[in-house]
């Protein structure tokens, strides 16, 4: 390992304090993006960005009642619920994705937690799709300690589990599981040696300290999730956070408060792929821009973010001409997984 990698990974800790991250945030926004970015091109080729594909391969339905989510029983969105798609179904969008660029595919099922019936077929999607040479990414919900292993032992390479926000929010957003709920599955995942992908919302109706507070348990986990999705909310009629945030100033996080927070997740996490998710598509070029220059390295393409729509790929494809970005290839890994995961 050479004197730089050594150096970077001493660099990353894992004791950040509340306050040390509230700093960050208070930071003039000029030196703030100068730190994340200075960051970010010692970490990660800053001119290429990761692309992955989203399926929602189990829609609707789901016993959860997060105030965000479509797809809960106790939203009146007007989403149907689905069954599991069929495999095969799974794998041609999988090559779909790949077709058009996709590095990773990404797969959520509307479930509280998997149940053991269904684990072969979700192990036989993520043989087909790893032999496609895709990265492969579920979020299934909670998950036991054995099914994290069947995962892990089908190759899996991340699963996602996010914790949406600070510990303290979350109960004000979610009622049917707890936050160290989270934190368990994320410990499962881990323990099984799979990759981390955890991130949140913003734009809820948190405080900053509550954002500050989201940071702080990713950037003080054993460790870092090597990706780090950032969503804004994007509000749904007949969600109860959409029904409740519908028509007042918080319905959407100011544009520069959504760069400090990206901007935030880089510096404490100098290592991870952080992702702009879902909200996105509402985002002026100009503040995607600053985003990238804030560290966020990875998107999702396509048209759809499971059942909210996405910025599509055509616009995708136009931004990042724009600003010179390349999309990161899928045998040409980010610097950080040299030192950290030679797997992504
Ligand atoms: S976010 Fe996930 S767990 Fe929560 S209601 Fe939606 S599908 Fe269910």
């Amino acid at each position: 390992m050479g004197s730089i990698e050594m150096e970077t990974m001493l660099s990353i800790r894992t004791d950040w304090s509340r306050e040390e991250i509230a700093e960050l945030f208070d930071l003039p926004f000029t030196e703030l993006l100068f730190r994340a970015a200075t960051i970010h091109r010692e970490n990660h080729p800053p001119e290429q960005i990761q692309l992955c594909t989203l399926l929602s391969i189990k829609t609707g339905g789901c016993p959860e009642d997060c105030g965000y989510c479509s797809q809960s029983v106790k939203a009146h969105s007007g989403v149907e619920a689905t069954k599991l798609m069929d495999v095969q179904a799974v794998l041609q969008r999988a090559a779909q994705a790949k077709d058009a660029g996709s590095q990773r595919f990404c797969m959520g099922a509307a479930w509280r937690n998997p149940k053991d019936r269904d684990m072969p077929a979700i192990v036989e999607i993520v043989k087909g799709v790893s032999d496609m040479g895709l990265e492969t990414c579920m979020t299934l919900g909670m998950l036991e300690p054995h099914q994290a292993e069947m995962l892990a032992e089908a190759g899996l390479d991340y699963y996602n589990h996010n914790i949406d926000s600070s510990p303290e929010y979350y109960e004000r957003v979610i009622s049917t599981r707890d936050f160290q709920c989270r934190l368990d599955t994320l410990g499962h995942v881990r323990s099984a040696g799979i990759n981390v992908c955890s991130g949140g919302i913003v734009g809820m109706g948190e405080t900053r300290d509550d954002r500050v507070g989201f940071i702080h348990t990713l950037a003080t986990l054993p460790e870092h999730p090597e990706s780090v999705p950032v969503n804004a909310l994007v509000p749904v009629k007949g969600t109860v956070l959409g029904d409740m945030l519908a028509d007042t100033p918080m319905a959407k996080i100011d544009d520069i408060e959504f760069v400090r927070t990206v901007a935030a997740a880089r510096i404490t996490m100098p290592m991870s792929m952080v992702r702009l998710s879902a909200g996105r598509e509402s985002m002026s070029e100009a503040t995607q821009a600053l985003c990238f220059l804030a560290g966020a390295n990875s998107i999702f393409t396509g048209d759809k973010l499971l059942t909210a729509p996405n910025a599509g790929d055509d616009s995708d494809g136009a931004l990042l001409a724009k600003l010179g970005m390349t999309a990161l290839q899928g045998d040409e890994p980010a610097r950080a997984c040299k030192v950290s995961e030679p797997a992504e």
